[in-house]
C-alpha cells in the first residue's frame, strides 16, 4: 500500500476546496487534493447553466490567489446596477455602483470557470491531485486523519479538510450532524436571451412562490435561478420552449423586453443546512459541507470563499506559534472567524425567503413599506450595498487589498 504524508488533506476540488488548496500550497503547506470527479478544461461557447455572482471580497481572494486576470480573460461579467422588485409591482429597489464610488457590485461567473482557473494554478502551488478519486476510510484526531482511498493507498495528513459539498462523505465519517431543512422550493436554472440587451444589471423579482434572479452574461444573455414550487419547478423544465418564454417574461413583468431560451433547463431543490459544528480534532469543514443557504442573495461560494480565507488565517497562525494544524486550538479560531457570519447571512436569506412567500395581506403590504422604505433611506441602501460587495464582516487577510503569497 502506498502512503503519502501531507500537512493537509482537502476532500472536494470544487470552487471552495480548490481555492483553499492553492492558497494553503502558496503559504508552504503541503497538500492534497482529493477530487471524485476531475473537472472539464475545455467546452464550447456556450454558457454553463451553473453561475456565481462574485462579491468585492472573492473577487479580491482569487485576485490574492493569481487567478483572477484568468478568470476575466475567460469569462466574466461586471454589473453595475441590481433592480429588486416585489410581486404586485410597488416596491422596488434599484443599487447603483456610483453611488460607491465602486466600478460595479460583482461579477457573474460560470463556476467551471473558477474552476479551472484554480486547477489551473494547482501546478505552479505545488497541490497534488488524486482525482478522479474516491475516499473509503478515514480516521481523524488531534494528531492528524488518515484516509483511506479507493485505489488501496492512504494520506496521512495533520488535517483533513471537508470541501465536499451539501452532502459531505467527510462530514458524514466524522459524525457531524446537521440542521436541515428542505425549502419547499426547487431552483430552476437556464441560460436565456434579453430583448433589451445586458444593460449592466441584476434582476431579482420577489413573487409568492419564491423569488426570479436574472444574472446579467455577455452577449445579452441572462442566467436566472427561479425559486418556486417542486411541482412548478418540474412543469417549467418540461413546457414547450415558447410557453416557458411567455410565463418568464411575464414573470420578469417583460422588464427585459422578451426572454428567450437558449439550450437546457434544470431544477435543483434547495434547502437550508448546518453543521452542528465546522471542527473537531484534525477536520475542518468549509463551504457547503459546513452551510447550505438559499440562492437568493448568491451568497452560497462567497461564504465559502472567506471560509477559506478565515481558515488560512487559522492555520497559518497556528503554525507561527508552532501549533499542530489539526489541533483543536487553532480549529476553534476559524470556527469562531466564521459561524457568526454564516448564521446570521443563512437566517436573513431564509426570513426574506419566507416574508416574501408568505400571501397575508398584512405581509404584503408590510413587503411594500419594507420595499419602498428601504430604496429611500439611504443608510439602508448602503447596508444592503456592502452585502452585495461583501464588506461589513470582517474579512480574512485573502480578502483584503493585494496580498499574494507569491508576490
Ligand atoms: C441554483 C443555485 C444557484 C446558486 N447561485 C449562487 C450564486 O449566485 N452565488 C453564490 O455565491 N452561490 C450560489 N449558489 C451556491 C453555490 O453554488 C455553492 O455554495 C458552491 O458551489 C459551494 O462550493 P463548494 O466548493 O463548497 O461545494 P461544491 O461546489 O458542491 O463542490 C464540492 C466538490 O467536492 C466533490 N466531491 C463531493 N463528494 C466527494 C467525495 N466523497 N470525494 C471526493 N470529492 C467529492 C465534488 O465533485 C465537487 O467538485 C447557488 C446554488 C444553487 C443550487
Amino acid at each position: 500500500m502506498t502512503e503519502q504524508r501531507v500537512d493537509i488533506a482537502i476532500v472536494g476540488g470544487g470552487m471552495v476546496g480548490a481555492a483553499l488548496a492553492v492558497a494553503l500550497a502558496q503559504r508552504d503547506f503541503s497538500v492534497a487534493v482529493v477530487e471524485a470527479r476531475v473537472p472539464p478544461q475545455a467546452w464550447d461557447d456556450g454558457y454553463d447553466l451553473r453561475v456565481s455572482a462574485i462579491t468585492r471580497a472573492s473577487q479580491r481572494l482569487l485576485d490574492n490567489l493569481g487567478v483572477w486576470a484568468a478568470i476575466v480573460a475567460d469569462r466574466a461579467t461586471p454589473y453595475r446596477h441590481m433592480h429588486v422588485w416585489d410581486r404586485p409591482g410597488i416596491g422596488e429597489i434599484h443599487f447603483d455602483a456610483a453611488d460607491l464610488a465602486e466600478p460595479d457590485l460583482g461579477h457573474i461567473v460560470e463556476n467551471r470557470v473558477i474552476v479551472r482557473a484554480l486547477w489551473q494554478a494547482f501546478d505552479s502551488a505545488g497541490v497534488d491531485v488524486r482525482a478522479p478519486e474516491g475516499l473509503r476510510r478515514l480516521h481523524a484526531d488531534a494528531d492528524g486523519a488518515v484516509l483511506q482511498l479507493d485505489d488501496q493507498s492512504e494520506i496521512r495528513a495533520g488535517l483533513v479538510v471537508a470541501a465536499d459539498g451539501a452532502r459531505s462523505q467527510v462530514r458524514d465519517l466524522v459524525g457531524i450532524a446537521t440542521r436541515h431543512e428542505p425549502y419547499d422550493q426547487h431552483a430552476v436554472v437556464a441560460t436565456v436571451h434579453a430583448e433589451l440587451g445586458n444593460r449592466a444589471t441584476a434582476w431579482q423579482r420577489f413573487m409568492r412562490d419564491g423569488p426570479l434572479a436574472l444574472l446579467p452574461l455577455q452577449r445579452d444573455h441572462f442566467s436566472i435561478v427561479w425559486s418556486t414550487h417542486p411541482d412548478d419547478a418540474a412543469h417549467l423544465v418540461e413546457l414547450p420552449v415558447d410557453d416557458f418564454n411567455a410565463r418568464l417574461t411575464d414573470a420578469s413583468e417583460a422588464r427585459l423586453g422578451a426572454l428567450t431560451l437558449q439550450g437546457r433547463r434544470a431544477a435543483f431543490p434547495l434547502r437550508l443546512q448546518h453543521a452542528e459544528r465546522y471542527v473537531q480534532p484534525g477536520v475542518a469543514l468549509v463551504g457547503d459541507a459546513a452551510h447550505v443557504i438559499h440562492p437568493l442573495a448568491g451568497q452560497g461560494v462567497n461564504l465559502g470563499f472567506l471560509d477559506a480565507g478565515a481558515l488560512v488565517d487559522a492555520l497559518c497562525d497556528g503554525r507561527d506559534a508552532g501549533r499542530a494544524p489539526g489541533a483543536l486550538r487553532v480549529l476553534r479560531r476559524y470556527e469562531r472567524a466564521r459561524r457568526g457570519h454564516n448564521t446570521a447571512t443563512q437566517l436573513a436569506m431564509d426570513g426574506f425567503k419566507r416574508l416574501f412567500s408568505n400571501d397575508r395581506v398584512a405581509l404584503s403590504l408590510l413587503r411594500n413599506v419594507g420595499l419602498g422604505t428601504a430604496g429611500r433611506i439611504a443608510p439602508l441602501r448602503r447596508l444592503f450595498e456592502r452585502v452585495a460587495l461583501g464588506y461589513g464582516v470582517e474579512l480574512p487577510s485573502l480578502s483584503r487589498g493585494a496580498h499574494r503569497a507569491d508576490a
